[in-house]
C-alpha cells in the first residue's frame, strides 16, 4: 500500500471530532493492510516508528530537508526499510550517512508525507489522539474484543507487535502473547486517592499495603535461574545480587514476582529514595555498596506460578499464593479491611515507620499490566511544614515587579540560624503576591540583582510531596514539589518547624 494512504487517513481522522468516525476510518485502513504492513502502520499511527529512536534529531531533519515530490510513490514498506537502514548506521560518518538516507527519502515524499515523517521522527505525533483509538480500530477491523487486544498488547509490549497476528488470525493469533518467563511485562500502575476514606469509598473492602519508596522490580525465576527487571523493564540483575539470592532460595520452581526493593537503616526504617537508588549506579558502586546498603525486597504481587500465568486471577488469590511462598520479612505489610478507622490506623503505622503512605487495592481485580487504573489507589499523606521565609526573588513575566519565589528555611536549633530547604512560587495568589511584596520590603536586610533578603520573621505553611537528599543546599535536604498553602501570621519564627523535625520526617534521624 502507498504510504500516502496512511498519511491521508491520519489527516481525515484528525479532521473529525467524532470518535466513531475516527474508529471507522482507522478500521477501514487496517483491513486493507497486508500482514507485513500492519505492524509498521499501527506503529506510525500510534506516533512512533517500529524501530524506536533512530538517532536523528531536529538538526539532522532540518539539514536533510528537500523540495517535495509531486506524486506519491513511496510504499509503506519502503519507508520502513529506509528507517531500519537509518537506525542501523553506526561508526564514523554516521551522522552524514543518516542525513543522506533521510534526504533521499524526503525527496521522494509529497508535502503531506514529509510533514507526517518529520512529526514522526521528532516524536510530535506521540500525543496524537490516534493512540487512544488504536485499540478500538483494531477491534473493529478484527472483530476481537478491545479488552483481549489491550491485554495482549500490554503483554507483548505494544499494539504494533500484535497487529499482524491479530489481523491475520483474529483472537487465536493473540494466544502467543501470554506472559512468559524472562520476558518482562509492564508493571501495573496506581491511581491516586486523596484520603483513606476516598479509597475505601471507591473500592469498598480493600487490600491495604504499605507503600514503599524504593525501586520497583519484577523478578523472574525458573529453577536456579533468576532475572531482575526494573520498572522500565531493563535487566538490573547484576545490581542486586542479594535479591537474586533471596529469590533463588524460594520454594517454587517457576515464578514471577512484583515488588519494591529498598535499603533500610539499622533500625529497619527506609532510607531516603536517592540513597536506595545509589545501588543502581555503576558496577563498581554495587560491589562497594553491597554491604553498606543492603537491599531488602518487599513483594506485593505474584504474576506467574509453576508454569502458569495467574494475572487474570483476582488480587486476593494472587496474594494468597504469594503468602505461601515468601518469608514474612520480604512480604509487604498488609491488611484487608473495609473499616475506615482500621484503615486510618494502618496508614498512620506506615507513616510512623517512615513510609510514603499506603496502597489500597481491589481484592477482585486482575493484574492489569501497564495500566494506571482505579484498581490500585495510592494514598499519600500530604505533608506540611511551617517554614520561615528567608528571602524572595523578583518575579518574571506576569509577576514582574512582585517579589515571588520564596526561599524557605527551617529553624536550626543545633547550629543556630536557618537551614534552607528549597524555593517555591507555587500556590501564591495575586493577593498573596501583592501582600508579600509590600510586607517583605519593610523587613528587607539586603538585596542583590535577584532577591531581597529578609529578617526571618514571616512563617508560611508549605505543602510538599517528599524530602530529598540533595547537594543543592548546605542543609543537604530539599523539599520536592513545595507549594505555599497559606501564611501563618499566628506563628512567630520561633514557633516554626525545626531542621531536626525535617530530618526525622526524611527518616534520617529517629
Ligand atoms: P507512584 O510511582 O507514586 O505512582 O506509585 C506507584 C509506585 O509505588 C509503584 O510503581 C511501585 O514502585 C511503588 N509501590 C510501593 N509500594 C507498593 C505496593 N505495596 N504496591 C504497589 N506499588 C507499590
Amino acid at each position: 500500500m502507498l504510504f500516502a494512504e496512511v498519511v491521508e487517513t491520519s489527516r481525515r481522522i484528525s479532521a473529525t471530532r467524532k470518535r466513531l468516525e475516527k474508529t471507522d476510518l482507522l478500521a477501514g485502513l487496517l483491513r486493507r493492510l497486508s500482514p507485513e504492513e500492519a505492524e509498521i502502520t499501527v506503529a506510525f499511527l500510534s506516533g512512533a516508528a517500529r524501530q524506536g529512536r533512530i538517532g536523528v534529531g531536529y538538526a539532522t531533519i532540518r539539514e536533510a530537508s528537500q523540495p517535495s515530490a509531486e506524486e506519491p510513490v513511496l510504499q509503506i514498506l519502503d519507508i520502513d526499510h529506509i528507517l531500519s537502514e537509518i537506525a542501523s548506521v553506526k561508526g564514523q560518518g554516521a551522522e552524514q550517512r543518516r542525513r543522506e538516507l533521510l534526504s533521499a527519502m524526503l525527496s521522494r515524499a509529497t508535502k503531506p508525507e514529509q510533514q507526517f515523517l518529520t512529526g514522526l521522527l521528532m516524536g510530535e505525533l506521540r500525543q496524537g489522539a490516534l493512540e487512544g483509538i488504536m485499540l478500538d480500530g483494531l477491534a473493529k477491523a478484527s472483530g476481537v474484543s478491545p479488552s483481549l487486544i489491550r491485554r495482549a498488547a500490554m503483554l507483548a509490549g505494544g499494539a504494533p507487535v500484535i497487529a499482524c497476528a491479530l489481523l491475520e488470525q483474529g483472537a487465536a493469533g493473540l494466544a502467543q502473547y501470554d506472559i512468559r518467563l524472562f520476558q518482562p511485562v509492564q508493571p501495573m500502575l496506581a491511581g491516586s486517592a486523596e484520603s483513606v476514606a476516598d479509597a475505601l469509598g471507591e473500592l469498598g473492602e480493600s487490600a491495604l499495603e504499605y507503600k514503599f519508596d524504593g525501586a520497583r522490580v519484577q523478578v523472574h525465576k525458573s529453577g536456579g535461574q533468576v532475572a531482575v527487571f526494573s520498572r522500565a523493564m531493563n535487566d538490573v540483575t547484576a545490581a542486586v545480587p542479594e535479591v537474586v539470592e533471596a529469590v533463588r532460595a524460594l520454594p517454587a520452581g517457576d515464578l514471577i514476582l512484583d515488588g519494591e526493593v529498598l535499603s533500610l537503616d539499622s533500625e529497619g526504617r527506609p532510607q531516603p529514595f536517592q540513597i536506595s537508588m545509589r545501588r543502581f549506579g555503576r558496577k563498581l558502586d554495587v560491589d562497594s555498596l553491597l554491604s553498606e546498603l543492603p537491599m531488602t525486597p518487599f513483594w506485593f504481587d505474584l504474576l506467574y506460578l509453576n508454569g502458569q500465568s495467574i494475572i487474570d486471577e483476582p488480587q486476593s488469590r494472587r496474594f494468597a499464593e504469594l503468602l505461601k511462598l515468601t518469608a514474612p520479612g520480604n512480604l509487604v505489610p498488609h491488611l484487608t479491611t473495609g473499616d475506615r478507622a482500621q484503615a486510618e490506623e494502618f496508614l498512620e503505622g506506615a507513616l510512623r515507620l517512615g513510609h510514603e503512605g499506603i496502597m489500597a487495592k481491589s481484592p477482585a481485580a486482575p493484574y492489569a499490566a501497564g495500566a494506571r487504573g482505579q484498581s490500585w489507589l495510592k494514598v499519600k499523606q500530604a505533608r506540611t511544614l511551617d517554614l520561615v521565609i528567608l528571602a524572595a526573588e523578583w518575579g518574571n513575566g506576569r509577576r514582574v515587579g512582585w517579589l515571588s519565589n520564596l526561599h524557605l528555611g527551617a529553624r536550626d536549633t543545633e547550629k543556630g540560624g536557618y537551614a534552607m530547604l528549597g524555593k517555591t512560587f507555587k500556590g501564591l495568589t495575586d493577593e498573596m503576591l501583592a501582600w508579600q511584596t509590600q510586607e517583605f520590603l519593610k523587613i528587607e536586610i539586603a538585596r542583590d540583582k535577584y532577591a531581597v533578603y529578609l529578617e526571618p520573621k514571616i512563617v508560611a505553611e508549605i505543602a510538599f510531596n517528599e524530602i530529598q537528599v540533595s547537594s543543592r543546599y548546605v542543609s543537604g535536604l530539599a523539599l520536592r514539589f513545595a507549594r505555599v498553602k497559606r501564611y501563618r501570621p499566628d506563628k512567630t519564627a520561633a514557633e516554626a518547624d525545626t531542621f531536626e523535625t525535617v530530618e526525622r520526617m526524611a527518616g534520617i534521624k529517629s
